[in-house]
């Protein structure tokens, strides 16, 4: 699928630290130790509505990592896909009485926009379900004919669902760590059903889901009439486009657990290899005034809403920023009025003609992105000099120049 264009990377002199990120899997920071091509896997959309904040968070926290990767002199391979066919999608076309691809459509070109907006890099291989039926088919047959996976009855088909048994991986839970009541609690409101009949374990997850009247469905050599489960989808782009081992897998932390954990389980059944991925790195979830933001309460903040209404994405980019990934916050008004403050000062600080050296500051950059994405730290540092700068001045008449370059490399940030 088509994604984005690239914006341009101006050059920095010098290079970054190797890159530390918190691993879910061992709970610990860890270094990404890639080879000259580091290997990223993000979980994508499912476009059935506009991009909120909690999504702008999670892509810009890993283009700030790719950011980061590649000023540490490595290649990035970034794989995100999109999961364009998918009961909540069918449940919001249905309700709305259109057509499902046009709404998919319409939603995909929409987070374009956004992720162009916020000069997030886009992904090497952007990749929809309905153009992967082939290989994602293939992944559910070879589990089949692993014996890993099984039919459950489904009296309003022709044909069956297919289950993973999870008890074919003996590692299963090895992402989360979490204990069975854990993953029973969260199951259901998210995506699972723990209580159809004829399951071998209730945590079993869907493979594949037979045709049903009224509902997109696909003919694979070897299956049911259906459409894919959605864990299945993205083991089989990763392996397809990345293969095992892979050095990030990212997304929101409401992934964790069943997504990444079903994600990896079947790869590691698929391969008799493991692991998946090297590192699990996941994005806090991002409130509203305190409250969780969520569909159904329909409190989102969507990036085209403030966009339409004149926000600088840039202000937008900078409140995302100012937070640390790894901590839930809530989006207020106030956050982006400081953002947008911030802006301007850095705006006013970057068009002097002489300040003061700003080495120090790219360093801090440098140094603060590579240590578990520290980006607030980051921006505290450019803070610092530009507080310097239009209050004590400077005589060097390049390193605004430079310090804006680092700026628009490494955090993204357009001035
Ligand atoms: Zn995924």
């Amino acid at each position: 699928m088509i994604s984005w264009p690239t914006p341009f990377r101006p050059a920095v002199p010098g290079t970054g630290h190797p890159v530390q990120v918190f691993d879910s899997a061992t709970g610990a920071v860890r270094a990404i130790t890639p080879g000259p091509t580091a290997r990223m896997y993000v979980c994508g959309i499912t476009p059935y509505d506009a991009t909120h904040m909690g999504h702008a968070a999670t892509y810009v926290t890993f283009d700030v990592l790719g950011r980061a990767l590649r000023d540490a002199g490595h290649d990035v391979e970034y794989v995100q896909n999109i999961t364009d066919v998918d009961d909540p999608l069918l449940e919001r076309a249905n309700r709305d009485g259109i057509d499902w691809e046009d709404l998919a459509a319409e939603e995909i070109a929409l987070f374009r926009e956004d992720m162009t907006a916020l000069a997030v890099i886009p992904p090497d291989h952007y990749v929809g379900v309905v153009e992967s039926i082939e290989p994602v088919g293939a992944a559910v047959r070879a589990l089949l004919e692993r014996g890993a996976a099984y039919s459950v009855d489904t009296p309003d088909s022709d044909g069956d669902d297919l289950y993973l048994d999870i008890s074919t991986d003996a590692g299963f839970g090895a992402v989360s760590n979490w204990t069975r009541e854990q993953m029973l609690a969260v199951f259901a409101d998210r995506g699972g059903d723990p209580d159809r009949a004829g399951k071998r374990d209730r945590l079993d997850p869907l493979l594949w889901r037979a045709a049903r009247d009224g509902e997109p469905s696909w003919a694979v050599d070897g299956l049911p009439q259906g459409r894919p489960g959605w864990h299945i989808e993205c083991t089989a782009i990763a392996l397809d486009h990345l293969g095992m081992s892979f050095d990030v897998q990212g997304g929101g932390t409401d992934l964790v657990f069943p997504h990444h954990e079903m994600s990896a389980t079947q790869a590691v059944v698929l391969t008799d290899q493991r692991p998946f991925a090297r590192t699990y790195t996941h994005q806090a979830m991002v409130g509203l005034h305190g409250e969780k933001m969520s569909k159904s309460k329909g409190n989102l903040v969507l990036v085209s809403k403030l966009r339409a209404d004149g926000v600088d994405p840039m202000a937008i980019r900078l409140a995302l920023l100012g937070q640390h990934y790894r901590t839930d916050w809530s989006w207020t008004d106030a956050v982006l009025e400081q953002a947008q403050a911030r802006l301007d000062t850095w705006r006013a600080a970057l068009s002097v003609n002489s300040a003061p050296d700003s080495a120090q500051a790219v360093e801090a950059i440098r140094a603060r992105v590579a240590d578990d994405l520290d980006t607030p730290g980051a921006l505290a540092a450019v803070d610092a000099w530009a507080k310097q700068t239009l209050t004590r001045g400077g005589a060097d008449g390049t390193s605004a120049g430079v310090l804006a370059r680092a700026l628009d490399a490494i955090l993204g940030v357009r001035v």
